[in-house]
């Protein structure tokens, strides 16, 4: 809707300009005079600057399809190794047809909104294209064509994004569900009347319900981390103090699989950070070192000084294979979906993790050797 009205603007200003740039009006000699005044050579010097701060490729057309006036963001569009967009005829420029006929349509009179223009070269852009008639249409047509491209590859790219998050949700909240209805029908049908099973049925039920819990809270703590609605307490912290914590609140969990924690931090060590979110974020870290651990495994929290503080928490576990690192901050990504939701994680550990660190300034990596463990490394900007 922005982008439509925008647009209605921008052509409606366009139009003008493309009218003095292209010297449409000094057929007779006054107006070439006119033209040429000072007060017209301002206002064209202002408008060619506007025409080339625009993000928004510009592209006019005379009747036989020639390019008669175009913006540096058009160019970049159709060739960006051309040194100007110069009488050269649309079909020199472009074969999507899709442009062509929109061109056409818009020398026969007829105003185009909205044409979806998909370019395929190294980087995918996808454009929005509206194309309007210029000078008075006759019965032959209009005496040229101006269209206006409007990227979207953005919002496409945003759009897609969201879909793909919905979906995952859904996904991921139909498979507790579904778990759920089905047992608590197995309980309707008389599963009651045996007491051992009954309440094995409770436990998974209650064990299902409280995975839907863990995952809303993530999305939501996701959803507000993003959408920039956190606020940073960021002040010296003795970061000892805080992985003992951390340590402590896992305790138990570390010794249902029989995992050692191990505080490397010296006493000393500060960084700068918000307490609460570097707790989030090390127990994440620290967890995940856990879940993914070998019996008798260990996980070492240590501190490293640079030009950034960075903390590594590093497992001796099974690792990750290569291939999966670049995607693995990726919310939902998991590199063994099956098992890792069977583990009980919600797949949006990381990915919190990393919009807290970026909200720090900061960032974090990670190294793996598949078979020997991993190493994440929480990067802190110093103050
Ligand atoms: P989950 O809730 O599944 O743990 P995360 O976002 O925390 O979600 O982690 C995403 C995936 O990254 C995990 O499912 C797992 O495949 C992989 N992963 C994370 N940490 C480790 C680790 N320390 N060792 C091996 N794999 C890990």
């Amino acid at each position: 809707m922005i982008t439509l009205v925008l647009g209605s603007l921008l052509l409606g200003a366009v139009v003008w300009i493309v009218v003095l740039l292209t010297g449409r009006e000094s057929s007779n000699k006054s107006s070439l005079e006119q033209a040429q005044s000072p007060e017209t050579l301002k206002i064209r010097s202002l408008l060619e600057a506007t025409m080339g701060a625009m993000r928004e490729g510009l592209l006019v057309v005379d009747k036989d399809m020639r390019v008669v006036a175009s913006n540096p963001a058009a160019q970049k569009l159709f060739n960006p190794s051309i040194p100007a967009l110069k009488s050269q005829r649309l079909t020199e420029l472009t074969r999507n047809p899709a442009v062509y006929s929109a061109f056409l349509d818009g020398l026969k009179g007829i105003e185009r909104n909205d044409v979806k223009v998909e370019t395929h070269g190294p980087e995918r852009q996808v454009f929005d294209l509206r194309v309007i008639p210029i000078g008075k249409a006759n019965g032959n047509g209009a005496e040229g064509a101006l269209g206006v491209f409007f990227d979207i590859t953005r919002t496409e790219r945003l759009e897609l994004v969201r879909q793909e998050f919905l979906s995952n949700v859904s996904h991921e909240l139909r498979t507790p569900l579904t778990s759920i209805i089905a047992f608590v029908e197995t309980l309707e049908t008389g599963a009651t009347e045996d007491p051992e099973s009954c309440q094995r049925f409770l436990s998974i039920i209650r064990k299902n319900a409280s995975r839907m819990h863990e995952l809303i809270d993530d999305i939501l703590e996701l959803t507000a981390i993003e959408g920039g609605n956190v606020q940073l307490r960021a002040a010296p912290v003795k970061l000892q103090g805080v992985v003992h914590d951390v340590c402590s609140s896992l305790a138990v969990k570390a010794s249902a699989h029989s995992v050692t924690l191990k505080n490397d931090i010296a006493s000393e060590v500060i960084v700068h950070a918000d307490v609460r979110r570097l707790e989030q974020m090390l127990t994440n870290l620290i967890e995940n070192g856990i879940k993914f651990s070998h019996e008798h495994g260990t996980v070492t929290i240590s501190y490293e000084s640079g030009e950034r503080d960075k903390i590594l928490v590093h497992d001796n576990g099974e690792g990750i294979p290569a291939q999966h690192l670049e995607r693995l901050f990726e919310r939902f990504y998991r590199v063994d979906r099956a098992r890792s939701r069977n583990m009980g994680g919600t797949g949006l550990g990381l990915a919190i993790v990393k919009h807290l660190a970026l909200l720090h300034g900061g960032e974090v990596t990670v190294t793996s050797e598949l078979g020997k463990g991993s190493t994440f490394i929480l990067h802190l900007p110093k103050p």
